[in-house]
């Protein structure tokens, strides 16, 4: 899949938090804020290269290992890397930018990064520094790590 960067984000209409921890419970909504698209990246696509700071990598590594959205869609290959040892990722990444607006990114971006020299746009590095790590990784259900879940997501409690 390809989205341009910072294009409306529409492949999903609802997104869905699963609790890390347990794998079972989870929640989803329709989001009232805005999601911008970073990091689709498709063979054959251009996209912005560059390097980036470790800090950023490292911050966003540590987000992916507390939450965890959008991951019953199925197994997403890098079309990037050659096809026998490409990596897989499931699911996506929400990040809040500014008020109303999270970026929508997929669980691959890490690798895009790394291994593709992918450069996202300076305000999404610039809103993963800005999250509170300690707090997301201190959620525990039916809380989970992401600030804007709305009082009335419907919750599947077992
Ligand atoms: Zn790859």
């Amino acid at each position: 899949m390809f989205y341009e960067d910072l294009s409306d984000y529409d492949y999903r209409d609802e997104d869905s938090f699963t609790d890390s921890e347990s794998g079972v419970y989870a929640l989803w909504y329709r989001p009232a804020y805005a999601r911008l698209n970073i990091g689709w990246l498709e063979a054959g696509k251009p996209y912005s290269k560059g390097s980036v700071p470790t800090a950023f990598v490292e911050k966003l590594k540590a987000v992916q290992e507390v939450q965890w959205m959008n991951v019953c869609l199925g197994f997403h290959e890098c079309d990037l890397c050659p096809a026998d040892g490409a990596p897989e990722g499931t699911g996506e990444v929400r990040i809040p930018g500014g008020p109303g607006m999270a970026y929508a990114a997929p669980f691959l971006i890490t690798h895009y990064i790394t291994a593709h020299g992918y450069r996202p746009p300076r305000s999404f590095m610039d809103a993963v520094l800005a999250v509170d790590l300690d707090a997301w990784a201190a959620a525990r259900w039916p809380d989970v790590p992401f600030p804007w879940v709305p009082d009335d997501a419907e919750r599947m409690l077992e």
